[in-house]
């Protein structure tokens, strides 16, 4: 699927400078010269009349499936409380909103900030079964019904969390068959962000869902493709290599293993030093949860390195994170840090020794402040603490963790440089990324000779915009390969 020559002229670099002409060949950037001196005979030229272009965006962390079916969930986002979010639902049954294999979904809701426990009473004002996810997807909230039909028995708080709710929303999932072309308008409207790639986390058999995908027309992205322990060995058995292509065009190739080793702030399961206000340290779970000891975790990334496959460790809490900077160390391995979300001062310069990438989501800070305000007092100067990683020098990677925020990296980079949103101040704004940075965590290569000719063409330089015109950058084109996924000029 090589596209034909391409000349793209009078394009100017992000950050500003003379316009210049690009010359795109056999699917990577063959030439980069000033307006006006690249021949053009023979070659299509699209003329960019002075707009900007950077190099393709990356969401380094997402879960496809899940932004996909999430079309299908009752939006829970803005509730408040029980009540709030009970009317929502009724409102919605009352509307006939589609259900799912005969339960209704909703997503969104963060009840860590909730004046009042949810019960499993307040849903069972409901017949139909009601399943609504936690906006952190680590939890659900469910009436008897949902229950009933999930074959779950949560106790009087109607919450099914972790190990137990995550197996069930993938095994539901798994089922669920979505229409491939959902699959390929996802697709579709992340290239009309200027997405070029994705980093795709879904606790399925990845490799063989996305060569099935691109095989089906879905062809807007290039996907690495994680697996996840239950799935390694299969990987492995075939031969499959992080960086191996896995469809005839290359363009979902063999992704890292993924290994969870401990929950969320918002279910107060990520694994920290210290205690949760109001828990005792040696109470249950008082500093959250340890999901994969040390052990086991040493042997998965062993496993992995012998057999070609990087490593992503999803750490949230900042004794998580220490344990797998711990496990890194002691084996001498590159890998990448999901989350990051809250690390110990003496452990940011351990990170950058090691060589360690740290994949953060900047949309969760602004969606969890509160939150961590709460769970995490006194400690937020450390928390989503992307300043102090760079300085650090840490290399950062930008996501979004769809569906838990939007596929869409201008959010991700807005975020990152403000550290604010909407009409809020802005929190931590010491922890604020430049806006250069954000940009190269949100790529994998420069606008180079010899780099893919994934590109995207913006109507304005970030560089001129302030915070919510970033979050709304006009995309006019998208390349990858050196062929248009999405084009308005
Ligand atoms: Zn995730």
């Amino acid at each position: 699927m090589t596209a034909d020559d391409l000349l793209l002229s009078g394009a100017r670099p992000y950050g500003g400078g003379a316009p210049l002409d690009i010359r795109l060949s056999g699917g990577v950037i063959a030439e980069i010269a000033p307006a006006g001196s690249l021949e053009a005979a023979g070659v299509e030229t699209v003329a960019l009349d002075g707009r900007s272009v950077g190099p393709g965006l990356w969401d380094a962390h997402l879960h496809f499936t899940q932004w996909v079916i999430q079309q299908r969930r009752v939006d829970l986002a803005g509730t408040r409380g029980v009540a709030d979010a009970v009317a929502v639902v009724r409102a919605a049954l009352a509307a006939g909103f589609p259900m799912t294999e005969g339960v209704l979904f909703g997503y969104g809701h963060r009840d860590g900030m909730w004046p009042e426990p949810v019960t499993q009473a307040a849903l069972d004002v409901f017949a139909e079964p009601v399943v609504l996810i936690n906006g952190d997807l680590h939890s659900a909230w469910m009436n008897t019904a949902g229950a009933v039909r999930l074959g779950l028995r949560p106790d009087a708080s109607g919450v099914v969390s972790e190990g137990e709710w995550i197996g069930v929303l993938q095994r539901f999932h798994a089922r669920a068959n979505l229409p491939i072309a959902d699959y390929r308008r996802a697709a579709d409207d992340a290239a009309a962000r200027g997405v070029v790639g994705v980093v795709e986390y879904e606790n399925v058999l990845n490799v063989d869902e996305w060569a099935d995908r691109v095989a089906q027309g879905v062809t807007s992205l290039r996907v690495d493709a994680s697996v996840w322990p239950d799935r390694l060995e299969t990987v492995i058995a075939r031969g499959l290599r992080t960086g191996t292509p896995v469809d005839p065009d290359g363009l979902v190739t063999m992704g890292s293993l993924k290994v969870v080793v401990d929950g969320s702030l918002n279910t107060r399961t990520a694994y920290c030093w210290d205690p949760y206000p109001g828990l005792d340290a040696h109470a249950a779970h008082g500093c959250g949860v340890s999901s994969v000891p040390v052990e086991q975790l040493r042997e998965l990334l062993v496993r992995a390195r012998e057999a070609g496959i990087g490593a992503a460790v999803h750490a949230i809490g900042d004794r998580a994170n220490s344990e797998v900077l711990d496990t890194f160390e002691e084996l001498g391995m590159p890998g990448v840090i999901e989350h990051a979300q809250l690390v110990r001062v003496e452990d940011f310069p351990r990170f950058a020794r090691l060589g360690l990438i740290a994949s953060v989501q900047p949309e969760h800070a602004m969606d969890d402040r509160d939150v961590a305000d709460r769970y995490w007092a006194g400690r937020t100067d450390r928390a989503f603490a992307f300043g102090s990683l760079h300085a650090a020098g840490v290399p950062l990677r930008l996501g979004s963790d769809a569906p838990v925020a939007p596929l869409d990296p201008w959010h991700a980079i807005a975020s990152a440089v403000s550290r604010s949103r909407g009409d809020r101040d802005a929190w931590h704004p010491e922890q604020v990324l430049p806006l250069e940075v954000a940009l190269v965590a949100s790529t994998r290569h420069p606008l180079a000779v010899g780099s893919p000719a994934d590109l995207v063409v913006t109507d304005a330089d970030p560089h001129a915009l302030g915070r919510d015109a970033l979050r709304g950058m006009p995309v006019a084109a998208t390349l990858l390969a050196g062929r248009f996924t999405h084009r308005t000029l």
